[in-house]
Parts: C-alpha cells; sequence; structure tokens
C-alpha cells in the first residue's frame, strides 16, 4: 500500500522531458532519467484504498498496489516478479499505454493520481539492468507446435507464454524485422527499439523461433500450416487503414499514418538513408487528433516541417472531467503530449470535406468545416 499517508505529503511529480530544442535534433526518447528517492515517494504515494480500482482499471490487470508497495519498502526483485506475473514486457506499456489505471486511481478521485506508469517503467528499467530478466526456459517439453501469426505486442506475448509453457513456438512476421507496430508504427522517440530488440533476444533463449518475410496468405498456405502445428494463434493486427473517401483524396502527397511512420523507423534503423515521404521544408497537416496523430507530428518536427497543423474531428476537451465522464472510467480531458510540446497547431470541431489540388496534381490543402469561432476553416 506504499505509506498510509503518502498521498497527502507528496504531490504527483512525473519525469522532465528533455529540451525541446535538444531532442528535435536527435530521436531518442524524449524524458530525462528520474532520480530514486522521487520515485520512491510516488510509489508511497498509494494508498491502502482497499478495493484498487486501478486494477481493474488495467487491461492486463497489473498487481499494482502490490508493486507500490514494493518498491516503496525497497523490494525491487520482488516488485518485478509482481509486474511479470501479469505483464510480459512493461518496458513496452510503461512507455506507450495511455494509462487508463491513473484514470482510475482513487487517489485521484480528489487530486492527482499515483505515477503508476513511471513505476512500472522504473520497475523493468532496474531490472534489466540489474540483469533480472534473463531467459526463462521451460523444464519439460510437450511435444506440441504452435505457430504464431504476426509479431505485435500480442503475438510476442502468447510466442512467450506458450514457448515457456512447453511448447515448440515459431512465430510468422510478414515484415523483414520482428515487433509489428512495436517496430514500424511507434518512432523511436516514444520507444527506442532496443528495448524490443532486447526482448526478442530474450525469447529466443528461451526457445522462441521467429521468422521475417513471412507473409501467410501470400505465399505461404495457412491449410499447410495447420496440417503442419498443433495449434496456430492469429495475432496479425489491423492494418487495414480507415480511409478518408472525399474529394480530392486520390492527389499525391495524401500518406495514411502507417505508411508514412514506417518509413521513418526504416531510417532510424539504418535500412534507408532518407524517407520517401520526408517532410522536410514542407507544410504538413495531420488529420486526426489521437496518439497516432502526434507520432506523426513528432516525426514531422524532427523531418524539419516547416509547420504541421493537426486536425480533430471533436470539439477540444476540457481539462477537467466531464459530468458524463465520471471517475474511474478514462478520463478524456485535455492533453499535451511530448510531440505537442514540440509546436505545430491543433484546430478543433474540423470535419474534412475535400483536399485541394495544387497545379502538379499533388494535395496542396485539406478543406474542412469547423465549428468553433477561433479558426480560418
Ligand atoms: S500503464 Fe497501462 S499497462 Fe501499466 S499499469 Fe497502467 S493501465 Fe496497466
Amino acid at each position: 500500500m506504499g505509506e498510509a499517508t503518502g498521498f497527502m505529503q507528496w504531490t504527483r511529480v512525473t519525469p522532465k522531458r528533455r529540451p525541446v530544442e535538444l531532442r528535435l535534433h536527435d530521436w531518442n526518447e524524449v524524458y530525462e532519467p528520474f532520480p530514486n528517492d522521487s520515485l520512491t515517494l510516488q510509489a508511497g504515494r498509494c494508498m491502502d484504498c482497499g478495493i484498487p480500482f486501478c486494477n481493474n482499471g488495467c487491461p492486463l490487470g497489473n498487481l499494482i498496489p502490490d508493486w507500490n508497495d514494493l518498491v516503496y519498502r525497497d523490494h525491487w526483485r520482488d516488485a518485478i516478479d509482481r509486474l511479470h506475473a501479469t505483464n510480459n514486457f512493461p518496458e513496452f506499456t510503461g512507455r506507450l499505454c495511455p494509462a487508463p489505471c491513473e484514470s482510475a486511481c482513487v487517489v485521484g478521485i480528489s487530486g492527482d493520481p499515483v505515477a503508476i506508469k513511471q513505476v512500472e517503467v522504473e520497475i523493468i528499467d532496474r531490472a534489466w539492468a540489474e540483469g533480472w530478466v534473463g531467459p526463462q526456459t521451460p523444464t519439460v517439453k510437450t511435444g506440441k507446435r504452435v505457430v504464431v501469426i504476426g509479431s505485435g505486442p500480442a503475438g510476442l506475448a502468447a510466442a512467450q507464454q506458450l514457448t515457456r509453457a512447453g511448447h515448440a513456438v515459431v512465430v510468422l512476421e510478414r515484415a523483414d524485422r520482428i515487433g509489428g507496430l512495436l517496430r514500424y508504427g511507434i518512432p523511436e522517440f516514444k520507444m527506442e527499439k532496443r528495448h524490443l530488440d532486447r526482448r526478442i533476444e530474450q525469447m529466443e533463449a528461451e526457445g522462441t523461433e521467429f521468422r521475417v518475410n513471412a507473409p501467410v496468405g501470400d505465399g505461404i498456405d495457412i491449410e499447410v500450416l495447420l496440417a503442419s502445428y498443433d495449434a496456430l494463434v492469429l495475432a496479425c493486427g489491423a492494418t487495414s487503414a480507415r480511409d478518408l473517401p472525399v474529394p480530392g483524396r486520390e492527389l499525391a502527397g495524401i500518406h495514411q499514418a502507417m505508411e508514412y511512420l514506417p518509413l521513418a523507423n526504416k531510417v532510424q534503423q539504418g535500412d534507408l538513408p532518407v524517407s520517401p515521404i520526408d517532410v522536410a521544408g514542407k507544410h504538413v497537416v495531420i488529420i486526426g487528433g489521437g496518439d497516432t496523430g502526434a507520432d506523426c507530428l513528432g516525426t514531422a518536427h524532427r523531418q524539419g516541417a516547416a509547420s504541421v497543423t493537426q486536425l480533430e474531428i471533436m470539439p477540444q476537451p476540457s481539462v477537467v472531467r466531464g459530468a458524463n465522464n465520471p471517475w474511474p472510467q478514462f478520463a478524456m480531458v485535455y492533453k499535451v503530449t511530448s510531440a505537442h510540446e514540440e509546436g505545430g497547431e491543433r484546430l478543433y470541431s474540423v470535419n474534412t470535406e475535400r483536399f485541394l489540388g495544387g497545379e502538379d496534381g499533388s494535395g496542396r490543402a485539406a478543406f474542412g468545416r469547423c465549428c468553433c469561432t477561433r479558426c480560418r476553416w
């Protein structure tokens, strides 16, 4: 439970972000190291609330009060064991999860919630640094063969559990590298790929086999797989993009986020010298104000865009919960992510109606209609 009165003694603190002018010149993660004594106090803010709604708010059912208490009492080795009990990859969730647990935190009813996500990532980062995260090889082999299709977070977690249960597991990935969205959707500045590579090494040491450039249904027959393996796990994600079928959509220069982001990631991995969709010196419009839009925003700024405007169809949220969004629901409130902090303009209540073309046939503007009073749309 941390410290019984900790939430009254200590305020919520999260790590500082590196200065914008510095971080825009590299692709490294944006956060500065968080001092250990500060983290101890943050874990100590977890009170003995009795019914930990955070545990229910977390899609993984993470045992959050347990590991907050263990960190507060300096039992880090036990903390990573409790964290790994429900979460195969805390270094991914601790960096990328929108943290619905914090929206459900009981301390958050009357103040700022416990910095759960920060405690989570510090536990796993320390565990790696201390050498506590090693291969867990099964003691008994079942003789069963399992194929997992897709190597994103779901495929990796399924493969790790199945391998540790003693099955012979093969993961098929259609792309040229393992990781799915972790590899090609998430920019380096949100999660450096060394975290992913380290996990893959651990999984290989445990016995999981990975095969890249293996597109099932396009050269690899599903019937053959079904005949060759005892079980098949479909974890192939949803790469069918949601399109915006408005006039002008066919113009050049209009791209889906998952066409744009993977190319930028390939450059960072050294697979391409420059992205074929590089926006250096260009004026960029991003349609969509969610996390993916923010990933595109941070990527565009690092590529040197002249300007970036982000269009969001919904009205600007308030900074506090609305009456229709009570605790412990996920808080739909105004946020300034690290990418938003780096620049660009956000326009709300904009419905894109058509794209306008330039003389060379490329798109030059998204034309929309706005119901707010402050912008030009
Ligand atoms: S940050 Fe996400 S994965 Fe981690 S405890 Fe909270 S809800 Fe669960």
